[in-house]
């Protein structure tokens, strides 16, 4: 077993395809050695000894502390130093990677291997005691926090103090004599707090370093990321220790972040941020607000800071030369990590850069444009469930804005919501079913439940990728950062802005596209498929085997799903139509008629309303398959429950309350969702059916003469368990077929089928496919009748199971493959024994999820059917199925 593996002076043991061993991190960074690039030494202890570590009660392998020595030494001789020298100390970085880059949830410690006497060398080196001693505190304060627990709150207190009693206002007020004071006082912290001396021995620094991150990666947050973000905790982590560089070695010296195109637009161009004489996090933390890196960029943004081009224009060509090899190397756009010690330039990390969806199209389609990858990677690259980001709102361009400041437009789309200052308020807000925005001086790891609660994310402080900007940007979420005219006091809970005080609850909208603050809420514009986003559409279009259609009965929806790219509707409820304001009261009426006469008659009513809901959807459609599920829910549903409702409603039927309220009683259902619905209304009051069938029929018609495009209506039959169900619906609808043929003396060319959303009906498939001409999976119900879990009760005991690792997924939303999945694939097996051109396709919330589309692939079905903003989303993921199945 090899535990440790080196790399640097243009060589490494590792390689980028070794993330699962080194982590991301330490992947990478053996990558870009072995490409020559200027990397400090290093070595990286793998992910294995993090499994060992927890697998042997927190111990190591009994190796690796001489492999650890090995390694040390290599990078002294590569450095010329050695680690613990009173001379010449090799001073070290101790940084934590996971395979997945887990942004701000592992803590790195900086400068390690200073002490006392060390800390004297270090300013002999550089000359500059000022920095040594500044680099000392930050060591003390960084290890005192990660490794030993010390709130770094308590060293910040004691910095502040300082500078209260001296007068300074900035950090770089303080002399070296100053730095000497404020060490003092951490380390008399340190000892306070641990009852320990802080450690001068720096191999028990560094084994005290390695044992954090790899605690770490148990910690709270690191556990939520990870389940959030579906990472096993059975992966672990790496450690990279490697040899510092100093950006904070005076005006000459300088760390930075960089993207090698916009992680918000995709716009092929530099994108980056540095802080002149500063370490590592100062940039991420937004303690201080960055430079520009380019010319552009700084002119774009009106900053009067100097760009890295002007200020160090060699480091500057070096670094952009590197941005284009690691870009061509990789066939991705890149984040990277770079600190220029006294000119020098070196690259501390080298990673796939996370980005928008809107950037994650621009950069697909243009590296599939310019030859850098294939059409089908672009199709790949796409991580469909991000594309919900485009599909959400965004201020409408004509609407008035009461703009009370501005920050950096850090991740797209906009969102209004109550103010919340804190993330447990996000949550709290959330809980109730109301939108908030939270608004922090700037976010921290610990808010990332919070983020997630909130609509969309302000903060007064930070860059572009401060933590809130590139956590937002993963999680889709509109996010304005730095506004910097804004104060929060989250004390007091209140917002000043233009000298408005805005307090938590008061609305608020935030632009995340320009960086806009605004009072109060604000009309949005629905998004459109455009652009690069209608292009790799086309472009999946192509690759996809299974087609997509929408679950829409209103014509907006048709429409909007249309303009999508639905190419059918899946399932029409026809229900949604009953409870229009303008026919709730005849439906009532049928509801409350005692007789199949008086049924007839108020059906009567409603055949009209409902032929001319069909005409709509089937002339949108204009030819598209456009699947009508009969009338589904138990007929309660329909009927009023307040006393007030009550008496309205028996005034305007004629009847009185009485008798109404006899009849919702009459009606009320144990358990409804087993209940009287589905196909057993129209077995109990066939009028239904045949009122519907006839709307459909007629409708069928009338829009066939208007489009010219026939529409050939697809008859769907819910909740059947039994043939003889089925048989018995679609007798009906054959009969009112026959009829209106008759009348109109038109042909009249319809399917029918059915939904399999019983267990049952799975299982008889064969012989119900004798009668059904196509089968759509009702995964919803199938799910619920599967496992035995009403999906409306599921909310207050299926969250633990998930969290208790019962359960990989709610069910609910991404299909048990397994369990339900099995009684598809039976389904689908036997239906299609029985008919061999059987139609199928899925039209439960699963057809939207793309894991469920996926399954569906492998399933072979016809076709998903999704809501209309689900539809790109399942274009996609339809297209990456299929590129998946062809691989297999
Ligand atoms: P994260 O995973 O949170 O990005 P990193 O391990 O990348 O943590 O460390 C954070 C920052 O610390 C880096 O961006 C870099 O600026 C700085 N850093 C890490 N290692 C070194 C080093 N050897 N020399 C100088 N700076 C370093
Ligand atoms: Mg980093
Ligand atoms: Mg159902």
């Amino acid at each position: 077993m090899k535990w440790v593996y080196t790399f640097g002076d243009g060589r490494a043991e590792g390689s980028a395809a070794m993330k699962e061993l080194l982590g991301g991190k330490g992947a990478n960074l053996a990558e870009m050695a072995n490409l020559g690039l200027p990397v400090p030494p290093g070595f990286t202890i793998t992910t294995e000894v993090c499994t060992w570590f927890y697998a042997h009660e927190r111990t190591y392998p009994v190796e690796l502390s001489l492999e650890v020595d090995e390694a040390l030494r290599s990078v002294g001789r590569k450095t010329g130093r050695v680690f613990g020298d009173a001379e010449r100390p090799l001073l070290v970085s101790v940084r934590s990677g996971a395979r997945a880059s887990m942004p701000g949830m592992m803590d790195t410690v900086l400068n390690l291997g200073l002490n006392d006497s060390t800390v004297n060398a270090l300013a002999r080196e550089a000359g500059d005691d000022r920095f040594a001693w500044d680099s000392y505190r930050r060591f003390i304060q960084m290890y005192g926090d990660v490794v030993l627990g010390v709130d770094h709150h308590a060293f910040e207190e004691i910095l502040d103090d300082h500078k209260d009693r001296e007068g300074y206002v900035l950090d770089t007020d303080l002399t070296a004599a100053d730095w000497r004071v404020v060490v003092e006082g951490y380390k008399a912290l340190v000892a306070e707090e641990t009852g320990e001396a802080f450690p001068q021995d720096p191999t028990a620094q560094l084994w005290g370093a390695i044992g954090a991150v790899f605690g770490s990666w148990m910690n709270a947050r690191a556990i939520t990321y990870r389940r959030l973000h579906d990472i096993p905790a059975s992966w672990g982590t790496a450690v990279t220790v490697q040899a510092m560089v100093f950006g904070n070695m005076g005006e000459t010296s300088a760390t930075g972040v960089a993207f090698t195109r916009n992680p918000s637009t995709g716009e092929k161009l530099l994108y980056g941020e540095f802080l002149v004489n500063a370490q590592g996090e100062d940039v991420v933390a937004g303690i201080r607000t960055p430079q520009d890196i380019t010319e552009a960029a700084r002119i774009a943004a009106r900053s009067d800071r100097p760009s890295l081009e002007r200020v160090m224009p060699d480091a500057f060509h070096e670094f952009v030369a590197i941005c284009g090899t690691l870009e061509k190397h990789y066939r991705d756009m890149q984040d990277l990590e770079f600190t220029i010690e006294r000119g020098k330039l070196w690259m501390l990390q080298a990673r796939s850069g996370k980005r928008t969806a809107e950037a994650a199209l621009r950069i697909a389609v243009e590296m599939a444009d310019e030859g850098l990858i294939t059409r089908d990677e672009a199709v790949g690259r796409i991580d469909p469930s991000s594309l919900d980001q485009l599909l959400h709102p965004t201020i409408d361009p004509g609407a008035h804005r009461d703009i009370i400041g501005s920050g950096l437009p850090a991740s797209p789309g906009a969102a209004s919501g109550e103010i919340v200052f804190t993330s447990d308020e996000a949550e709290a807000v959330k809980q109730r079913g109301a939108r908030c925005i939270l608004v922090r001086v700037e976010t921290s790891p610990e808010d990332i439940h919070g983020m997630h609660a909130a609509e969309g994310i302000l903060t007064t402080r930070g860059g572009m990728t401060s933590h809130a900007a590139v956590v937002a940007r993963g999680m889709g979420k509109p996010c304005v950062s730095g506004a910097g005219s804004l104060k929060v006091d989250a004390g007091r809970g209140v917002l000043t802005a233009l000298g408005r005080t805005f307090r938590a609850g008061d609305i608020i909208t935030i632009d995340g596209g320009t960086g806009q603050v605004i009072a109060g809420e604000v009309p949005m514009r629905q998004p459109e498929l455009s652009g690069n986003f209608a292009k790799l559409m086309g472009w999946a279009d192509e690759i996809r085997r299974m087609r997509v259609r929408t679950n829409a009965e209103t014509p907006a929806d048709a429409r909007a799903a249309r303009a999508f790219g639905a190419e059918g509707i899946g399932l029409c409820r026809t229900e949604h139509m009953f409870f229009d304001a303008g026919r709730i009261t005849a439906v009532r009426e049928m509801i409350l008629a005692d007789t199949s006469e008086g049924r007839r008659k108020a059906l009567a009513k409603i055949l009209p309303m409902q032929r001319q809901d069909f005409v709509e959807l089937f002339e949108i459609m204009h030819g598209l398959p456009v699947t009508i599920r009969l009338l589904d829910p138990p007929l309660h549903e329909f009927l009023p429950k307040t006393e007030g409702e009550l008496d309205e409603i028996a005034a305007a039927v004629g009847v009185t309350p009485e008798k109404l309220k006899d009849r919702v009683n009459a009606l009320a259902e144990f358990n409804p969702m087993l209940g009287h619905r589905g196909c057993r209304l129209a077995i109990s009051y066939p009028e239904i059916a045949e009122m519907q069938a006839r709307a459909i029929f007629e409708a069928a018609i009338a829009a066939a003469k208007t489009t010219g495009a026939p529409v050939i209506p697809e008859i769907m039959v819910p909740l059947v368990a039994t043939k003889a169900e089925l048989d018995y619906v679609k007798d009906i609808v054959d009969r009112i077929a026959a009829a209106v043929t008759k009348e109109s003396g038109l042909d009249i060319a319809y399917q029918v089928g059915t939904m399999i959303e019983l267990p049952r009906a799975a299982l008889r498939a064969a012989e119900i496919a004798e009668a059904a001409e196509f089968f759509s999976f009702g995964t919803n119900d199938l799910t619920q009748t599967t496992f035995g879990i009403s999906r409306d009760d599921a909310a207050s005991f299926l969250g633990t199971y998930v969290n208790k690792g019962l359960l990989a997924h709610d069910p609910f939303v991404s299909l048990d493959t397994e369990g339900v999945g099995e009684l598809v694939q039976i389904a689908a097996d036997r239906g299609r024994r029985t008919r061999a051109d059987i139609k199928l396709g899925i039209c439960g919330e699963h057809g939207g999820d793309p894991a469920s589309i996926g399954f569906c692939e492998t399933v072979g079905l016809d076709y998903v059917s999704c809501s209309p903003f689900r539809v790109p989303i399942a274009r996609l993921a339809a297209a990456q199925s299929a590129l998946k199945s062809r691989k297999a």
